[in-house]
């Protein structure tokens, strides 16, 4: 699985031009029919998504192109989760935060648990990036609580992320810098650059 841009497009101009790299060696990725269809949930409305498939012209594996909107194994957009969590460490309860998404608390209450219990795991990821990507940054002033600290650290990387190689649109570097993987149980985030 590669995290990619949402612009469908794009993306399939740049798997003919062969400038996606495989996660696993590194060699180019090349067209592979689609994966299976999901359903991506966003404001109480579901649209259809095909990823679109590709196959390693070295290795020959296939990988799923998963665009930005969307986390690993999760059904609702990656911007309805991102403000979940923003909203939970401004104060917010998980009933209030469901109500303005339109989620079930009970959802809603399943990611912030998620996002609570690797939060230091991000917090240390995230700022590996920003600083792989400027060294100048300051140290993160500490917020009061591991799941705030996460949150100052992965605005931190999309800050230096955007700075440095341009905007992705809604929460898409959030996904390119945890690989997808923000709610997952385990994954394999990508390493900084
Ligand atoms: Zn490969």
């Amino acid at each position: 699985m590669l995290i990619v841009e949402s612009d469908r497009s794009a993306v399939e101009q740049s798997l003919f031009a062969g400038e996606l790299r495989c996660p696993s060696c590194r060699g180019e990725l090349r067209p592979w029919s689609s994966a299976r269809m999901r359903a991506v949930r966003e404001q109480g409305r579901e649209t259809a998504l095909t990823p679109r498939r590709s196959r390693c012209t070295s290795c020959a594996k296939t990988h799923v192109l998963l665009p930005d909107t969307t986390l690993l194994r999760r059904r609702d957009a990656l911007v309805s989760i991102g403000a979940a969590l923003l909203q939970k460490a401004a104060g917010e309860g998980r009933r209030r935060i469901g109500a303005a998404l339109l989620v079930h608390p009970d959802t809603v209450r399943g990611w912030l648990r998620r996002f609570a219990v690797r939060a230091e795991r991000w917090r240390a990821h995230c700022w590996a990036w920003a600083h792989a990507l400027d060294a100048s940054l300051p140290a993160i002033e500490p917020a009061g609580s591991a799941f705030a600290d996460a949150l100052s650290a992965i605005g931190l990387a999309v800050s230096a992320a955007t700075r440095r190689f341009g905007p992705r649109p809604g929460w898409g570097w959030v996904a390119t810098i945890t690989a997808g993987g923000l709610l997952a149980n385990t994954s394999s985030p990508s390493p900084a650059p």
